[in-house]
């Protein structure tokens, strides 16, 4: 399709991870041959061809600045605004970790919810229109249903989420105020995840994280496309990033990959870590064990939006974090809100539980010696702490209550935090 004499899409088709077999672009994600994952190719030469660092540098701070390497055929129907969060270099944190050169990509502020799924629905409910859906639908640990909802509403579309019943407040109403179908499952998010694929085989709605996977997927890389141009068009040595279903961390090694391969970046010498909570370590057990395949949990941690016991993309999760040399840990609930309270104490951030599992796990790595001093790290926050108050609602302290009296305030003033007070006028006569 052409645009203003450029063109807007790359898209070659699908082809299956596994076998290789090439499909044609349309809402499938598994092989029929062999049930591997299908995945989009693009024509890199072409893209080579047209796409330069001064060409993205002169768009609009999105991240549909990256679009050659999206799977859309046309400008996104929604979420035009998603993406180009801030990349934050975190000297506070840094001093407190005991490490020279530490950053923090910030998608706790993404736009519209607070999270880097709006990156991957604003590509898949984009597609489903393309498509010619009418009806969007997820299975969602809570971020993503936020997404979805908005989104739909933004496209005009009706939509059905899925939920674990027991998801955190904020995230439920979150999701109700869009005007949606909002279904809580008495189960984990795997039980959720299998009734959604039955549905989806019997309903021709866009499911977009099981039927439009192949799309939502691709729309990860554009964090990693942003942390590499923020940084100067360079990829930071190590980055930690958390996994639930394990897609964001392979589309951010994808994501580095690419833009060497097009010419984008001149080497790639960094190493991928990856977090997750230890009451739901699925793809950290596996790297621990050094074998290549999951074997499924019932997850039980406050970092509900990474309670996937089963993960769809855990194999290829590993396959990533083995490939750049990187590795793999959890941290426990208890060093979760720590991690949470360190990075909003340090640098100003307030991150849901998914950030205080990349905080504690890049501490956890940085202590154990895994992760040295003295290169670049790059810790992923992924979500908004006011989306899980829970986690933390006991663990910060209470507002001090007083009447509206100065005499009321002076009592509860410490020595110390009256050192800037004024003398009285009359004394100083
Ligand atoms: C979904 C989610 C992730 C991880 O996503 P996967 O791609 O499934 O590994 C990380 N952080 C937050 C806050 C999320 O909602
Ligand atoms: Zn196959």
């Amino acid at each position: 399709m052409q645009i203003k004499g450029e063109i807007m899409s790359y898209i070659k088709g699908l082809k299956c991870r596994e076998c290789r077999r090439e499909y044609s672009i349309k809402p499938v994600h598994v092989c029929e041959f062999c049930f591997g994952p299908l995945e989009v190719v693009y024509d890199y030469e072409e893209i080579k061809k047209s796409l330069n660092r001064a060409k993205i540098e002169g768009r609009p701070k999105t991240m549909w600045r990256y679009r050659e390497l999206l799977p859309l055929d046309s400008d996104p129907a929604v979420g035009r605004n998603v993406g180009f969060t801030p990349l934050i270099k975190a000297e506070r944190l840094a001093e407190v970790l005991g490490v020279k050169d530490l950053y923090l990509k910030n998608d706790a502020v993404n736009h519209p919810t607070l999270s880097f799924k709006d990156r991957v629905v604003s590509v898949a409910v984009s597609k489903a229109k393309e498509f010619g859906f009418e009806v969007v639908a997820c299975a969602s640990t809570g971020n993503l249903a936020n997404s979805v909802a908005a989104l739909a509403a933004e496209g005009g579309l009706e939509s059905f989420i899925f939920i674990p019943h027991d998801l955190e407040k904020g995230k439920i109403l979150g999701t109700l105020i869009y005007g949606t179908n909002l279904i809580g499952i008495t189960g984990s998010y795997d039980e959720v995840n299998r009734l959604c694929s039955e549905i989806a085989e019997n309903y021709r709605w866009a499911f977009v994280n099981i039927n439009i996977r192949p799309f939502y997927a691709e729309g990860s890389k554009t964090f990693g496309y942003e942390i590499a141009e923020q940084m100067g068009w360079r990829a930071p040595r190590h980055v930690v990033v958390p996994m639930a279903g394990g897609s964001l961390i392979t589309k951010i090694w994808k994501g580095f990959k690419e833009l060497e391969l097009i010419g984008l970046l001149d080497g790639v010498d960094s190493r991928i870590y990856g977090a997750q909570a230890s009451g739901s370590n699925p793809i950290v057990a596996s790297f621990k064990e050094g074998i290549d395949w999951i074997k499924p949990q019932r997850p039980k941690t406050i970092a509900k939006s990474l309670a996937i016991g089963n993960p769809a993309d855990g194999f290829y999760a590993l396959k990533a974090i083995r490939e750049s040399g990187g590795s793999a840990e959890d941290v426990s609930d208890e060093e979760i809100v720590e991690a949470m309270k360190l990075l909003a104490r340090t640098e100003g951030i307030f991150t849901e539980t998914a950030g205080g599992v990349t905080v504690g796990v890049t501490k956890k790595l940085i202590d154990q010696g895994i992760i040295p001093r003295d290169e670049s790290i790059l810790i992923s926050i992924t979500g908004n702490g006011l989306k899980t108050q829970e986690a933390i609602q006991d663990r910060v302290g209470r507002p001090l209550i007083i009447e509206a009296k100065f005499s009321e305030f002076e009592k509860i003033v410490t020595p110390n935090q009256k050192r800037h007070r004024e003398v009285p006028l009359q004394a100083t006569i």
